[in-house]
């Protein structure tokens, strides 16, 4: 008889069926792809030996492409077909992208989704965004020499909401990668610190991109980090510093560039100059403009005189994203350093100096700063796909926002509170209003706030088909599941019958990071102000129910009663009514307590006929 191999759960069966799984950094200026190799999570490069893969996409006439620094370097020649800063328009609609008219594209309207015209047609940001993605798929093929890549991590900045996210995974899909998971960025970049296996605590993570300052605040329980809290600035980055040094430059040298050509030569020169200072104490700036070359020398103090009203504004960022969770900087106990402009010493300096020398943390910058997304990525990618050794947890995303239902009266209903870590199901019954309802409208909210208005819509459906019944009797369970990516799909279900409906939601739209941020202090700030008015609308919703349920019966069973008696109701009805159009929450739930005891006479009688009525004509025996 012939033996059959068997391995350990989880453990890879013998090195050659390893599976390949790659980290992708999907980065706004630049994309990474990284792998596990020999053990050791890496960057891979291309042909050239080029790591950063620069995330721009021209499209050329016959349907041929350039991508990245191909495309990049045709940018000033043809900017209408080379489509850079993608990531800015992931899940994105037209309304969306109303006032960046400085921008050179073409905006249209595909399909719902935003799309930039082209020479070779309109193409959605995931479109594009696939493009980028194909060509790293097809590195990773090339640096493993296999067509067989098992599947990807791509990450996410923290704050991407449902639309942006399901726009990041269309795009995978469309380049003919399998995404085992999105994670998000500063996640990854804690776990290629290691700190998944460090000690427990929060660490924030410093993102200082081309164009983007990023803060998180992560906090580590039991293997496992929690987006605390995201904050940021979308239009603070390296550029900035770059136009900081060309005005300077210029203004030194005298001459003004006024052409396309000439602020563009000047910019590069200034990022050129500015990269070069992070190693050297003094450099040239030197750029080929129309009238000719100019010179200008730079040092290093002087560009950190230039940078330091930008630095500063991160520094205002992370000292705002504590206060507002109420977090200190001594709770901190590392930062992680991550994009490429935290190479700078003057950043790395600074933010050492805003947590101060009696700080017990550290400022973590040993892991290359370029790299460190993509390699935690990696990491992540190996684990889930079964290649990682013993007692490697996995990480989990935790999502951002609230998730609820409207119940009566506009009040929102959680379902899954935020911070809560995916993926995760959870279901909440509900039930009818009325008698002989027989559908039931499901609004999907998002949000921290109690009232169904403050709060974002994600999603409307109806459960239709529930058999008549009386108020209250329907059982309608409703189960929220958000999947490991933070898609969120709803389902209900009416248990006496089986009817059901879902739904899975795209928002429409996107969220961002400051306005994620204002929904959760807008929920500090108006918290005591939502909990009078949740206390409102439910006493307004109870008066409601008991006025139609003394109603229903008046109608049924109001014979049992004298005219007197019906009056005396009909009075409580009317007084429950009056007081529930007013906004004293006392007085509505007095008003409903007053009709709930002026109805327990009439209870009694209805229920002592009906008992009569099911024993006539029975024998005693029977019951
Ligand atoms: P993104 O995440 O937005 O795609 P990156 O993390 O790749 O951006 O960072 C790009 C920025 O980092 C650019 O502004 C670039 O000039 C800057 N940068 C790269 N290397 C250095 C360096 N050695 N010194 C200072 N800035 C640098
Ligand atoms: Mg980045």
């Amino acid at each position: 008889m012939a033996l059959l191999q068997i391995s350990e759960p989880g453990q890879a069966p013998d090195p050659h069926q390893r599976r390949i799984a790659v980290g992708i950094d999907l980065g706004t200026t630049h994309s990474l792809l990284a792998a596990v190799r020999h053990g050791v999570a890496e960057c891979l490069p291309d042909a050239q030996g080029r790591l950063l893969l620069p995330s721009a996409v021209r499209y050329l006439e016959g349907g041929r492409r350039q991508i990245g620094a191909e495309a990049l370097a045709a940018q000033a020649e043809d900017p209408e077909n080379t489509i850079v800063s993608v990531k800015r328009f992931m899940g994105r609609k037209l309304a969306d992208v109303a006032g960046t008219e400085k921008l050179p594209y073409r905006f249209v309207d595909g399909a719902g989704m935003l799309a930039i015209e082209t020479r070779e047609g309109a193409k959605t940001p995931v479109e594009v965004s696939a493009e980028i993605l194909a060509a790293l798929r097809q590195r990773a093929e090339d640096s493993f020499d296999t067509d067989e890549i098992f599947g990807a991590v791509i990450t996410v900045p923290a704050y991407f909401d449902d639309a942006q996210r399901q726009a990041t995974k269309d795009a995978a899909q469309l380049a003919g990668l399998n995404v085992l998971r999105l994670i998000s960025e500063p996640t990854a970049a804690a776990v290629a610190y290691g700190l998944d296996h460090g000690s427990e605590g929060l660490y924030a993570v410093y993102d200082l991109g081309g164009g983007t300052f990023d803060i998180s605040l992560l906090r580590l329980t039991q293997g496992v980090f929690e987006v605390v809290a995201t904050g940021g600035d979308a239009a603070l980055g390296g550029d900035d510093i770059d136009h900081a040094v060309a005005d300077w430059a210029l203004a030194q040298a005298g001459v003004a560039a006024t052409s396309a050509h000439d602020k563009r030569a000047a910019l590069v020169a200034a990022r050129s100059a500015k990269e070069t200072l992070s190693s050297a104490d003094s450099t040239l700036w030197q750029a080929r403009l129309a009238g000719g070359p100019v010179e200008v020398p730079l040092t290093r103090s002087q560009l950190e005189t230039l940078a330091r009203p930008l630095i500063d504004r991160t520094l205002a960022a992370v000292r705002k994203v504590l206060r507002d969770a109420k977090l200190t900087r001594n709770e901190v106990q590392g930062v992680v350093m991550v994009g490429g402009s935290t190479r700078m010493p003057a950043v790395r300096a600074a933010v050492q100096e805003l947590f101060g020398a009696e700080w017990p943390g550290q400022v973590l910058t040993n892991v290359n700063p370029d790299e460190v997304v993509a390699i935690g990525a990696a990491i992540q990618a190996n684990a889930l796909a079964g290649n990682a050794k013993d007692g490697e947890l996995l990480l989990l995303d935790v999502i951002a926002l609230s998730l609820g239902l409207e119940t009566m009266g506009g009040l929102v209903e959680r379902v899954i509170e935020r911070n809560t870590t995916l993926p995760v199901a959870k279901a909440q019954e509900f039930t009818t209003f009325k008698d002989g309802q027989t559908a039931m409208a499901i609004h999907v909210l998002q949000g921290e706030r109690d009232l169904v208005s403050e709060c974002r819509s994600l999603a409307r459906f109806e459960l239709r088909g529930i058999p008549p019944m009386v108020a209250g009797a329907a059982r309608i369970r409703v189960t929220f599941q958000v999947d490991a990516d933070g898609l969120l799909q709803v389902s209900a279900r009416e248990l006496t019958s089986g009817v059901e409906a879902a739904v899975t939601v795209k928002p429409s739209y996107g969220l961002g990071d400051e306005q994620i941020a204002q929904m959760l202090k807008d929920s500090f700030v108006h918290a005591e102000g939502d909990m009078a008015a949740r206390k409102l609308r439910e006493a307004q919703v109870e008066a409601e129910r008991m006025v139609l349920a003394t109603q229903a019966a008046l109608a049924a069973d109001g014979a049992l009663l004298s005219e007197a008696e019906r009056a005396e109701l009909q009075a409580l009805i009317s007084a429950c009514q009056t007081a529930a159009q007013g906004a004293d929450a006392e007085a509505v739930e007095a008003a409903v307590k007053a009709l709930a005891e002026g109805t327990e006479a009439f209870a009694a009688a209805r229920m002592n006929q009906g008992i009569r009525q099911a024993l006539a004509g029975r024998r005693l025996e029977e019951v």
